[in-house]
């Protein structure tokens, strides 16, 4: 007799979201049916994401066993299958965080995953309904226990020292398969089934502790310009008539900047990108700015490549936040479209740290939204001399990703993808270097008008 299901409070909600029918079938019958639509890996340093898209929600129960570190989930209602097998040959030799993972038919109607970690770890396991493209998702975020700490890798880098401590090699996973639950006594970082898991992203979301200040020597202060690819992972952004993805340009996009900016000093001050991702997985909008607030960034550059719903339209325009009403319609628009990333991308809502959320509300955005007003004319004013505008003006509107309440922020879109020229235009190098080159001359300007602050700053 297999144990009954036991649904975290959040599958429950998907569950009953998928109406009157699946309540009157029961979850067992619809967990039974369920047949896999996708299986995705995303390998990033700062956790490593696998996603199992299904046409049904899933049931799972999931138990972390830290010694040697490994997650089992077993999927209730599934026989094993290709779709899942895949997931197997999926793993990469370089993901930071996951050395393998084991897939079989642990009973009848149960298939058991185990995936074998390379550290200690807190994972997360969470559903997540129907959105954009996509079915249900059953989510497994692997982050390491010991998160990397972005300040002292930029500081690492600038010395010359190695910031990335070696990933330790990959525990031996001598457990069969069958024997891995049973009869273990519970630990404590052993969870029940649907208990939360605590938030280790979010840890470093966390407002209270204010990291050293960035300085090297008395004398040497770094300059840091966060920049933030948008999108990511799950969450593809805009498409491209011809395919091309808005997550793939703004990463090469940044990359491209970061490499000037590293090149750059300010007033004799050596400057430093910090990139908010800097691989193809997905950054919650709060995270973003809670990572550029943890650097201390001295500006935040979020950038898009966006999509209009007619071809048509074309130019590249900056956006700043707005305390009231977005300048226009299609500003306000465009917020409310990019503001949808965490839905796509997927957020574990059980975990968000609200304090972040809640403390950024208390805390005036005024200043800030004056020197962003500042940094994004200099920034519009340079992508005009290589490109065409979508609007002359900086515009503005509530979006969520530019609310670091002390970091001026700008998102800049830096074309229509939806147009097929600009996508062309967007596709090639040289047009992204020019458009670093013309950010880069930007961030320039602002500072040579705006020198930055001391560290002093408090936050
Ligand atoms: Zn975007």
């Amino acid at each position: 007799m297999r144990k009954s299901l036991n649904l975290s409070p959040l599958h429950r909600r998907t569950v009953l979201q998928a109406g009157t029918l699946a309540l009157l079938l029961g979850t067992r019958q619809i967990a039974r049916g369920a047949s896999i639509v996708a299986v995705r890996i995303w390998p990033a340093q700062d956790y490593s994401r696998v996603t199992i898209e299904s046409d049904q929600p899933l049931a799972t129960t999931q138990q972390f066993v830290p010694e040697p570190p490994r997650l089992a989930v077993d999927i209730e209602g599934m026989n094993l299958n290709a779709q899942l097998r895949e997931l197997v040959g999926k793993v990469r030799p370089d993901d930071p965080n996951i050395a393998a993972i084991r897939i079989g038919q642990y009973q009848p109607g149960v298939v058991r995953m185990v995936l074998d970690l390379k550290h200690a770890a807190r994972p997360q396991v969470f559903s997540l309904p129907p959105v954009a493209a996509y079915r249900n998702r059953l989510v497994l975020d692997l982050y390491p226990a010991e998160a990397p700490d972005p300040l002292s890798s930029l500081i690492a880098e600038r010395t010359g020292a190695s910031a990335n401590a070696a990933a330790p090699a990959p525990e031996a996973a001598g457990d069969p398969l069958g024997e891995l639950i049973a009869s273990r006594p519970r630990t404590g970082a052993e969870r029940p089934a649907g208990t939360p898991a605590p938030a280790p992203a979010m840890a470093a979301a966390a407002p209270a502790p204010v990291p050293a200040p960035a300085v090297a020597r008395g004398t040497d202060r770094i300059i840091i310009v966060a920049l933030d690819p948008g999108h990511g992972g799950e969450d593809p952004g805009a498409t491209g008539p011809q395919g091309t993805r808005e997550k793939d340009v703004v990463l090469k996009v940044a990359y491209l900047l970061r490499d000037r900016i590293n090149a750059t000093r300010i007033g004799g001050n050596p400057m430093r990108a910090y990139l908010t991702r800097d691989a193809d997985f997905f950054v919650p909008l709060a995270t973003r700015v809670a990572k550029a607030r943890r650097v201390q960034a001295d500006l935040f550059v979020s950038i898009h490549a966006d999509a209009f719903t007619t071809p048509d339209a074309r130019g590249a325009s900056v956006f700043a936040l707005s305390q009231g009403g977005a300048s226009s319609s299609a500003a306000r628009w465009l917020a409310n479209k990019e503001n949808q990333a965490d839905l796509i991308g997927g957020v574990n809502v059980g975990v968000q740290d609200r304090h972040v959320q809640r403390a950024m509300l208390d805390m005036s955005t005024t200043a800030q939204i004056n020197d962003s007003l500042k940094l994004g004319g200099v920034l519009l004013g340079e992508i005009g001399s290589m490109a065409k505008l979508h609007k002359a003006r900086v515009e503005q509107a509530g979006f969520a990703v530019l609310k670091a309440p002390d970091i001026p922020s700008v998102l800049v879109e830096t074309a229509f993808i939806s147009n097929p020229e600009e996508e062309a235009r967007l596709r090639t190098a040289a047009y992204q270097e020019q458009l670093a080159d013309a950010l880069m001359r930007g961030i320039k300007r602002y500072f040579a008008k705006n020198p930055p602050l001391a560290r002093s700053r408090s936050v």
